[in-house]
C-alpha cells in the first residue's frame, strides 16, 4: 500500500427519489430561518416551489444564476443575501447556480445548501469560481463547500439527454483524472471507480427513458462520487485543456468535456497504466479512451470540437496557453509538449477516435 494524505470533506448528504421532502427539516439543521433561493432564469419555477416549500423560511428568491458566475452577479446576489438578512443560501440548479452561491459564501460565509440538478458536480467541492474581465479567478475555500446536500433524482428527470449525456461525461472526466492524480488516495480510487461504473451504466437507460428513475438515481449517485473526487483530488491535463477551451473561447462547459475526455485520456495512458485499467473496467470496455468515446458518441453526443463552435485556427493557441502554464500531469505537459497537444486537439476537433 502506497503513503497518502486522506483529508475527508465534511459535508451532510441526503440521497434519494423524493428527497426534496426532506428541506424544511435540512434547513432547520442548519439552524437557518431565512433563505434566499438561488436559481437560473429557466430554473424560476422550480425555485418558487422551494420558497412555497419553506413558506416564512423562504427569504426570496434570486433567479440570476448564470454560467462562469459573472463577479457583477455575485455582487448583487451578496448585497441581495444582506438586504433580506439571510442566513443560509439554496442553490436548486447545476454548476452554474451552486458556483452563485459559494461565491455568496466566500464574502460572507452564509452555509449553503445544494439542491444538485445536473452531474457537474461543484456541489462537492471547496472550489469557487468568478468572472471578471472575462477572466475566471478560481481557487479552493472550505467555508464554499455546501454544508448540506439534497440529491433528488427526480429534478434531474427535466434534464434534456443531450445534457445528461454530457454532464455525465463531466461527472466521468473528474473521477478518470483523479485516478492518476498525483495526491489521490485508495478511498478516492474507489469512488471513482464505482462512479464511472454509475453512470456508464446509467447514462444508455437515461438516453432511452429520461423518466427512468431507477436509471436518474444511479446517475446522480455516480455524480455525487465524481464530485467528491473532484473536491478530494488535484485534476490533470484534460481539465486544463477544457478550461483553456472554456475560457479562452467559451465553448459549452459540460460538451467540451465530452469532447475533450477520450483524448485526453488517451494521451496520458501510456503513463498512468493503473488508471488505465480500472477506468476500463469501470466502462466494461478493453480499451479507456475508446471506451470513453463510444459512451459519448453512442449515446448521441457530439464528438468533434468543430461541431460545438471551436474554430480550427485556434488550434495551435490553445495548446499553447495549456503548455505554458500546466497543471500536473502523469505524461510531462511542457513546451516540448505543444505538438503533441496539437496533434491531441487536432483529433478532438475533427471528431476522430482517441
Ligand atoms: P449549468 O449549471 O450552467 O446548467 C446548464 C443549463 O441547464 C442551465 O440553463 C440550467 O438552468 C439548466 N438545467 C440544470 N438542471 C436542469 C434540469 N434538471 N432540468 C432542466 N434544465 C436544467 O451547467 P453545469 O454543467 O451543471 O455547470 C457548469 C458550470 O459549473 C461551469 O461554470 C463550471 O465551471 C462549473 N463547475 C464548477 C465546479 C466546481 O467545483 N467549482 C465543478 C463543476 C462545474
Amino acid at each position: 500500500m502506497r503513503a497518502f494524505v486522506y483529508n475527508a470533506q465534511p459535508s451532510r448528504v441526503v440521497f434519494g427519489a423524493g428527497s426534496l421532502e426532506h428541506l424544511e427539516r435540512e434547513v432547520q439543521l442548519l439552524g437557518a430561518n431565512r433563505a434566499l433561493v438561488l436559481c437560473t432564469p429557466e430554473q424560476q419555477p422550480l425555485a418558487e416551489d422551494i420558497a412555497k416549500r419553506l413558506g416564512s423560511r423562504a427569504a426570496g428568491i434570486f433567479p440570476k444564476a448564470v454560467m462562469h458566475v459573472p463577479v457583477e452577479t455575485a455582487s448583487a446576489a451578496i448585497d441581495e443575501a444582506k438586504r433580506m438578512k439571510a442566513d443560509c443560501a439554496i442553490a436548486i440548479g447545476g454548476g452554474s447556480t451552486t458556483g452563485l452561491g459559494k461565491a455568496i459564501a466566500l464574502q460572507s460565509s452564509l452555509p449553503i445548501l445544494a439542491i444538485p440538478t445536473t452531474y457537474a458536480g461543484s456541489e462537492m467541492t471547496p472550489i469557487w469560481g468568478i468572472t471578471e474581465n472575462g477572466l475566471k479567478k478560481t481557487g479552493r475555500d472550505a467555508r464554499v463547500l455546501p454544508r448540506t446536500v439534497i440529491y433528488d433524482p427526480a429534478l434531474t428527470v427535466s434534464l434534456p439527454v443531450g445534457l445528461s449525456v454530457t454532464s455525465g461525461m463531466n461527472a466521468i472526466a473528474h473521477a478518470a483524472e483523479g485516478l492518476y492524480a498525483q495526491d489521490s488516495n485508495p478511498v478516492m480510487d474507489l469512488m471513482a471507480e464505482e462512479g464511472i461504473r454509475a453512470l456508464a451504466a446509467s447514462l444508455p437507460m437515461v438516453r432511452v427513458n429520461p423518466n427512468d428513475i431507477a436509471a436518474r438515481s444511479d446517475a446522480l449517485y455516480g455524480a455525487w462520487l465524481c464530485g467528491i473526487v473532484l473536491g478530494n483530488v488535484g485534476m490533470a491535463l484534460h481539465h486544463k485543456l477544457c478550461h483553456t477551451l472554456g475560457g479562452t473561447l467559451n465553448l459549452p462547459h459540460a460538451e467540451v468535456h465530452t469532447v475533450v475526455l477520450p483524448h485526453a485520456i488517451a494521451f496520458n495512458a501510456q503513463a498512468a497504466p493503473q488508471a488505465m485499467q480500472k477506468i476500463a473496467r469501470a466502462l466494461h470496455r478493453d480499451d479507456a479512451a475508446l471506451g470513453l468515446y463510444r459512451l459519448a458518441k453512442d449515446n448521441g453526443a457530439l464528438v468533434a470540437l468543430r461541431d460545438i463552435g471551436m474554430k480550427e485556427e485556434d488550434i495551435a493557441r490553445v495548446a499553447q496557453i495549456a503548455a505554458q502554464n500546466p497543471y500536473w500531469n502523469p505524461r510531462p505537459v511542457n513546451a516540448e509538449a505543444e505538438p503533441a497537444l496539437r496533434e491531441l486537439l487536432q483529433r478532438a476537433w475533427e471528431g476522430s477516435t482517441p
